[in-house]
This record gives structure tokens, C-alpha cells and sequence, in this order.
């Protein structure tokens, strides 16, 4: 054990001396703890017990008494039961917490238990989370419909006009929160000025009515984007898109700073949404470590189908935070980066039609279902294979059923996720359809 150790802590100490890059990370995994033997497995175990044998009660106190709290590198955690602790969800954690530049990470069942952790940890009774207009459906939902029933107050505006955002941080605000790029549409809202904003109204604030800014990470993924860096608060993504990456497993994490771990792993514990392990470990194993060349793959294809887009007449708007005429694109080269610095505009595109009466939209969506080999109709996004999907009736439905918010969701705007096949393939399907209208 003490040599295993030894060898753990020269190979952490190694890692940072050499600073090997984000990319061979996501590969390889930490080596600066004793959660498994690591170092005799060339690919990671997939552990799979819901209890784990106490030697003695005052292990088990023990167990209990450090579940949340940070360990000491060469102290080994005492696992108890699955809903609270178990290791291949831990390694999949601490890859998750690298990627995203973070200290600490905490995986979820999906990642919508991951954000109703983030906000809930951050948000009780008679305080508010002040969100961004346009979010991903669910999460409209949870705000919309679930949080007041916790007493706890939701309110979007418009996150890309800052002085609005200024204004409506009122004294009971707790959380802003946004996407960004956002879902659907794309729209990016602007990380650096968020944060200033923010942090100028937490400099009148004591610790406890602090201000907490969350953003949701799903559609960038920390490869083209790490928001820590700029100074958020908590990153939250769904594991279930492009980290995963085949379409395998539901799963969701927050990332964050070490003082919130305690707070994440006890909601976790109670409310319980937690990942299988059987669910952490093709994402560990499968998901991250081909997140770079699946990423920069589908980003060169999103560029060329975004381009083709642009040339027809029918289409009225491209959305791709890579092209040119994009109305965010310098804004885009400044927050949207790979781990090499190198620009990183995403592996999604969203388009719409020249559609007065709305028909046309459903139309195209319904031929390529139909008829299209590389492009598949349905939700989700960030897989091998290229999505197509229709927001303002799918994915968007509690936005667009709302009144108030209708208006946000275009009832013309198409979503598309692109995968690894042949971009001319993708355009080809376009193609078809667009002839069929
Ligand atoms: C899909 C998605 C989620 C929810 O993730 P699940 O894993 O499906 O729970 C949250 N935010 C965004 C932006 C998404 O696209």
C-alpha cells in the first residue's frame, strides 16, 4: 500500500512538473488519490455494489462522519453505500472537475437533478433566481413550475442587456443563472460582463446574501468553453450530450469550488439523483477521453454545413457562433476557446426558414425524418450521429405553451446537432429536403 502510494503521489507530482495538456487529462485521469488501484488498471473498473462491508462501527462513524468532506491525498474515502459514495462515479467526478478547471466536481443522474442541486443549494424559501430568458426547456419548467413551490421565487430577463441585469439584483436574488451558448437559439450572453456586474453588487453583500452566478455548460462542453476561468461560480451540465457522446447514459454534473462540495453531496444524498455507476463509467471511459477529436470533428462539419445554410434562400437566419455573420461572433472568439486557445464555436447550429405561416419548418423536419440517412430526427444532441429537431414543439414546448414567454421561441427555428459523419453527406440530406419543400 505505502509503495502504491509513493507512486501515486510521484505520478501527481509529475503531472504537474510536465503540465501535461487538458487533452491527454481527459485520457488519463488524476492520479493524486487512492480511490481505486488505479495504477494496475489500464482502463478504469466499473464498480458495482450498492453496500460496502464496515469492518467495525467505528469505521462506519467514521464513513459517515467524512462523507462530503475533502480528503487528504493519501487518505483512502470509506465507502458505505452507493446513493452516498462509490468510486467509479468519483473518478468520472474528478476528470469532470480537470475539464472544467474546477476544484471539485459532483456527478448527477442527469443533469437536470445537477442543476435542481445547483440552484438548491444555493436558493431557499423567499429568495430568487434571476435567469436568463431563454433556457432549455426543463429548466423553464423547474423554475416556472417547481421552485415557487419551494418558495422560492423565478424570474427571466434579458441576460445580454447588462444594465437590466443590474437593475432586477434586487436584495432577495440569489442565483443568475444562463446558458451559453443558449438552447436553442444560440445566443451567447456575455461571461465577463455577468461577473463584473454581479461581483459589483456582492461587494455590498455579506456571505450569506452573496449572489451566486450558475451557468449551464451543456452546449459548449468544457472543451470549447470553461466558464470557471472567468469567474462563475458553479458550472452545470448535462452528461447525457456531448460528454457522453454516444447516446448511451443519462447523467448531469456541477463543477465548482471545494467550500460547495458539502452542500452538493448532502442534496445529492437526499434527494437522491445519483448516477449510476453503470452510467459513470462508459462516460468516463468512452465519453471524455474522445471529447476533443469527436468536438473538433463536429465543429469542422458545423462550420461547413453553417456556411451551406447561409446560401439559401429559404433560410432566414443561421445561428452558428463560427460564422462570420454570427451578431455575437467577436464575442464568440473571446469566451468560446479550446484547451489550446484555438477558437471553439461548437458542434451546434440553429436555423430558421423564411416561414411567414410556420409550415415550412415541420415540413422540412418531417421529409428528413422520413427520408434522410445521415440526419435522425430527435432530441438530445452532442451524439456520433446528426440530431434535427423542431424547439418550439419539442424541446421548447413549456416555453412555447407559456404565454409570456412564447414570443422567445421561434416557431420556424430548427436545431441541429451535429455528429461524425461526412459533412457533403449531412448537406446532401439537407439538400434533398429543401428540393422537396
Ligand atoms: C439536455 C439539457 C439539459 C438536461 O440534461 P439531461 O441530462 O437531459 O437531464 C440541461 N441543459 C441543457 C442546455 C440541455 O441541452
Amino acid at each position: 500500500m505505502e509503495d502504491r502510494n509513493r507512486r501515486i503521489r510521484k505520478r501527481a507530482l509529475d503531472d504537474e512538473e510536465h503540465g501535461y495538456s487538458e487533452k491527454t487529462h481527459l485520457i488519463h485521469g488524476r492520479f493524486q488519490n487512492t480511490l481505486w488501484d488505479y495504477s494496475h488498471h489500464v482502463v478504469p473498473p466499473l464498480s458495482s455494489t450498492v453496500t460496502y462491508r464496515l469492518d467495525t462501527s467505528v469505521r462506519g462513524a467514521k464513513g459517515f462522519a467524512q462523507y462530503g468532506q475533502e480528503m487528504g491525498e493519501d487518505e483512502s474515502p470509506i465507502y458505505i453505500y452507493d446513493r452516498l459514495n462509490e468510486p467509479t462515479r468519483g473518478m468520472l467526478a474528478q476528470n469532470l472537475a480537470y475539464a472544467e478547471s474546477a476544484e471539485v466536481a459532483v456527478c448527477f443522474a442527469s443533469g437536470m437533478a445537477a442543476i435542481s442541486a445547483a440552484v438548491g443549494v444555493c436558493a431557499k424559501a423567499g429568495e430568487k433566481v434571476l435567469a436568463h430568458h431563454v433556457l432549455y426547456g426543463c429548466t423553464f419548467s423547474l423554475f416556472k413550475n417547481w421552485l415557487p413551490r419551494f418558495g422560492i421565487k423565478a424570474n427571466g430577463i434579458d441576460f445580454t442587456d447588462h444594465e437590466l441585469l443590474r437593475e432586477n439584483l434586487t436584495s432577495d436574488v440569489r442565483v443568475v443563472y444562463f446558458e451559453t451558448p443558449v438552447n436553442p437559439n444560440l445566443h451567447l450572453v456575455d461571461l465577463e460582463a455577468v461577473v463584473k456586474t454581479v461581483a459589483e453588487e456582492n461587494e455590498n453583500r455579506g456571505p450569506e446574501e452573496r449572489i451566486r452566478i450558475i451557468v449551464d455548460n451543456t452546449f459548449a462542453t468544457p472543451y470549447c468553453q470553461r466558464p470557471i476561468e472567468f469567474g462563475v461560480d458553479m458550472v452545470v451540465g448535462s452528461l447525457t450530450k456531448n460528454i457522453g457522446g454516444f447516446g448511451t447514459d443519462l447523467g448531469g454534473y456541477v463543477a465548482c469550488s471545494r467550500e460547495l462540495k458539502p452542500a452538493l453531496l448532502g442534496f445529492r444524498k437526499d434527494f437522491g439523483g445519483v448516477p449510476s455507476p453503470k452510467s459513470a463509467w462508459p462516460i468516463l471511459v468512452y465519453g471524455l477521453p474522445t471529447l476533443s477529436v469527436r468536438v473538433r470533428q463536429q465543429q469542422q462539419t458545423a462550420l461547413k454545413v453553417a456556411r451551406y445554410l447561409e446560401e439559401k434562400q429559404i433560410v432566414k437566419e443561421v445561428a452558428y457562433p463560427g460564422l462570420e455573420s454570427f451578431p455575437q461572433h467577436e464575442l464568440a472568439k473571446r469566451q468560446m476557446k479550446d484547451y489550446e486557445g484555438l477558437f471553439a464555436p461548437g458542434t451546434l447550429l440553429y436555423f430558421a426558414l423564411d416561414d411567414p405561416d410556420g409550415s415550412l419548418g415541420g415540413k422540412l423536419i418531417d421529409y428528413i425524418a422520413e427520408n434522410a440517412y445521415s440526419i435522425t430526427m430527435a432530441v438530445s444532441l452532442g451524439q456520433v450521429k446528426t440530431l434535427i429537431e423542431h424547439p418550439y414543439s419539442m424541446t421548447h414546448a413549456s416555453m412555447s405553451c407559456e404565454e409570456s414567454a412564447s414570443h422567445l421561441v421561434d416557431p420556424g427555428g430548427i436545431r441541429l446537432s451535429l455528429g461524425l459523419e461526412k459533412g457533403e453527406d449531412i448537406i446532401h440530406d439537407l439538400e434533398e429536403a429543401f428540393k422537396a419543400l
